[in-house]
C-alpha cells in the first residue's frame, strides 16, 4: 500500500470527478492520502472531504502562497480546529517560506513563526513547504527549538540540507522532481539519504510528472513516483515500499 504524503485533493480542479480519482488510486494501491492546508476557506471543505472519503486525511494552516488574504481571524480558527479535531489532524501544515511568490518576506517570516509556535502548544508536526528558503527555515526552526519534526515536502537541494532536516526530526518529501533526471541534484541526494527517512508525495494537482507537463497532476501517479525511487535506490522493492508507508505513519499525528 503507498501514502501520498501531500496531494491538494480539496482544490476545485479535482470536484467533478474525485470520486472517480479516488477509485482509480485504490486499484493501483495507493490507499491513503494526506491533504494538507492551505487557506482557512479550505479548511471545512478538507475536513468534509476526509468524513466523506476515509482514505483522506487531513492537515490544517496557511501557506505561504496566500497570505495576501490573511486575517487574523484565521489564527483563532485554526486554533480552534486544532483543538476539535486534535484526534483526526496530522499535522500543522503546509506552513514555510518561499522567495518566488510575491507576498511580504517579513509577513511570511511571521506567519510561519507563529504557526509553529501553534504546533509546538498542540504537540503536532509540521508539513513544510519550501522554495529557494532552506537556510532561512533551518534558522527558524533552531531558534524557535522546533522537534516535534514532520516532512519536508517536495524536498530539493543538497545532501547536506536534507541531512539537517532528518537531524532536526525531518521526513524528506520525495515527489515527481525525481522523475525528470537521475542526475540531478535532488535525484543524487535521495539516492544517498538513508531509506528511514524518504516518504513519497504527488503534490498534485501541482508538480505534474515528466511527460505529464501542463497537465493536472494527480495522486494516482504516485505508483510512477515510487518506481522512479527505485531506480535510484539499493534496496528491494518490498523493503522501499514498507519503509516509506512506515515513515508517514510516524512522521505524522493520528494515522
Ligand atoms: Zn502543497
Amino acid at each position: 500500500m503507498l501514502i501520498d504524503s501531500h496531494c491538494h485533493l480539496d482544490f476545485s480542479c479535482f470536484d467533478h470527478d474525485r470520486g472517480e480519482v479516488l477509485d482509480r488510486c485504490r486499484k493501483l494501491a495507493v490507499d491513503t492520502i494526506v491533504i494538507p492546508g492551505t487557506q482557512a476557506s479550505q479548511w471545512q471543505k478538507q475536513i468534509d472531504l476526509c468524513h466523506l472519503h476515509p482514505q483522506l486525511k487531513f492537515a490544517l494552516g496557511l501557506h505561504p502562497y496566500f497570505l495576501n488574504s490573511f486575517e487574523p481571524a484565521h489564527l483563532v480558527k485554526l486554533t480552534h480546529l486544532l483543538n476539535q479535531y486534535q484526534n483526526k489532524v496530522l499535522a500543522l501544515g503546509e506552513i514555510g517560506l518561499d522567495t518566488h511568490i510575491d507576498v511580504d518576506w517579513e509577513l511570511q517570516i511571521h506567519m510561519f513563526e507563529q504557526q509553529l509556535t501553534i504546533a509546538k502548544e498542540h504537540m503536532l508536526p509540521i508539513i513544510l513547504h519550501h522554495r529557494n528558503s532552506h537556510n532561512e527555515l533551518i534558522r527558524i526552526l533552531k531558534a524557535k527549538k522546533f522537534t516535534q519534526g514532520g516532512i519536508v515536502h517536495a524536498f530539493s537541494g543538497s545532501l547536506q540540507a536534507a541531512q539537517t532536516y532528518i537531524d532536526l526530526g525531518f521526513k524528506i518529501g520525495v515527489g515527481g522532481g525525481i522523475t525528470y533526471s537521475r542526475a540531478n541534484k535532488t535525484s543524487k541526494t535521495i539516492a544517498q539519504l538513508p531509506l528511514n527517512s524518504l516518504v513519497l508525495e504527488t503534490d498534485a494537482p501541482d508538480m505534474p510528472l515528466m511527460g505529464k507537463q501542463g497537465q493536472r497532476n494527480s495522486p494516482e501517479y504516485l505508483p510512477e513516483i515510487f518506481e522512479c525511487l527505485l531506480a535510484l535506490r539499493k534496496e528491494t522493492k518490498q523493503e522501499i515500499l514498507q519503509a516509506c508507508s512506515y515513515n508517514v505513519r510516524v512522521s505524522l499525528a493520528n494515522l
